[in-house]
């Protein structure tokens, strides 16, 4: 129920003007995200890279309604790349069709990823397409099938809450995509998403082992973007099964969740990626990350009355 009513509200523009001023809240995001400028977030990325840690850095923003902006959160992205490969950063970044200006025209979000990937490519960096709300996936689909083949470091993520992913991700085999596999953010109905949460730890299970067999085989990247501790055991099992190495095995985390797992898995020997988001557009995002984990929503209490 608070699950629902936390993405109800980040979907709310009352909130978002209102909550979001709150200082206590302000404070409270903290905990997820270093700063909000891109210099705040490769700060932190440099100092993850020193346990062997790597990022993936995100502008938050979604939903942009005119082409100026997605054109503005274009160039903000070639800007981060050519710093992260002046720094020789070891660092990645992930976009949102939503934020290049999908609502804007298929033909807006085409060219503003094209001229990311391009910058890219120039400084051989790896770029990530995240996916939102059900109502994208045929579109961010499309559009990632359309770039993969002249940008071979581009990857898309695939949730695994909804019915239809094991079908998507078996015809994008093919083309040997990179995958980030997570378990899905947003509020989705009965008929697009398993309702259950062990539904859709069953079917992230299953993904998984489909991703592990491409990995073994090559050609396949496969991230598995999550916290959930039992998941990643699960995951590591079928790897030695497999008879893969743990260096064969990525899992990704979010900035400020299950830090001490990130540096678990690292010192173990995974390649591990952590994503810092930053930016001043934090409302919808941080509500998302409110919504994983209830607990977090006493924290940001005991935060209103700490000051
Ligand atoms: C690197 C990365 C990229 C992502 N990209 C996308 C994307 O493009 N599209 C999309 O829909 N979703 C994305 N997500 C979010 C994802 O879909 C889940 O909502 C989120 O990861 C929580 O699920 P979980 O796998 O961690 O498992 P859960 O079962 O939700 O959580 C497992 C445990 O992790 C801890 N945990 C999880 N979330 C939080 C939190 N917010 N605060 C504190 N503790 C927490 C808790 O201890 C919890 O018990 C991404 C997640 C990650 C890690």
């Amino acid at each position: 129920m608070l699950r629902k009513l936390l993405l109800w509200g980040s979907e709310n523009d009352f909130f978002a003007n209102h909550v979001a001023r709150l200082p206590s809240v302000r404070r409270a995001v903290r905990r997820f995200m270093p700063g909000e400028t891109s210099v705040e977030a490769i700060q932190e990325a440099a100092r993850l890279s020193t346990s062997g840690i790597k990022s993936v850095l995100a502008l938050l923003g979604e939903n942009v309604t005119e082409a100026d902006e997605a054109d503005e959160v274009t160039r903000h992205y070639q800007g981060v790349l050519k710093e992260i490969a002046a720094r020789d950063l070891d660092a990645e970044i992930s976009v949102k069709p939503t934020q290049l200006g999908i609502d804007v025209g298929s033909d807006v979000v085409a060219t503003n990823l094209e001229r990311i990937l391009t910058v890219a490519e120039e400084h051989g960096r790896f770029v990530w397409i995240d996916m939102e709300g059900s109502s994208y996936v045929d579109r961010t689909l499309d559009l990632y099938r359309a770039v993969r083949s002249r940008h071979q470091d581009t990857g898309v993520c695939l949730q695994a809450y909804l019915y239809r992913t094991a079908e998507d991700l078996t015809a994008l085999l093919p083309i040997n995509p990179s995958i980030r596999l997570v378990k899905g953010a947003y509020a989705e109905s009965a008929e697009v998403a398993f309702p259950r949460k062990r539904d859709v730890d069953e079917n992230y299970l299953q993904l998984a082992q489909t991703l592990l067999d491409e990995v073994r085989s090559g050609g396949v990247r496969a991230a598995f973007a999550t916290h959930d501790e039992g998941l990643i055991r699960r995951i590591q099992e079928e790897a030695a099964h497999r008879g893969m190495t743990l260096n064969d095995v990525e899992f990704q985390m979010l900035y400020g969740i299950g830090t001490t797992k990130q540096a678990e898995l690292a010192a173990q020997g995974h390649r591990v990626q952590v994503h810092i988001s930053y930016g001043t557009a934090w409302f919808p995002w941080y509500m998302r990350r409110l919504a994983e984990r209830p607990a977090n929503v006493w924290f940001v209490m005991r935060k209103m009355v700490s000051r």
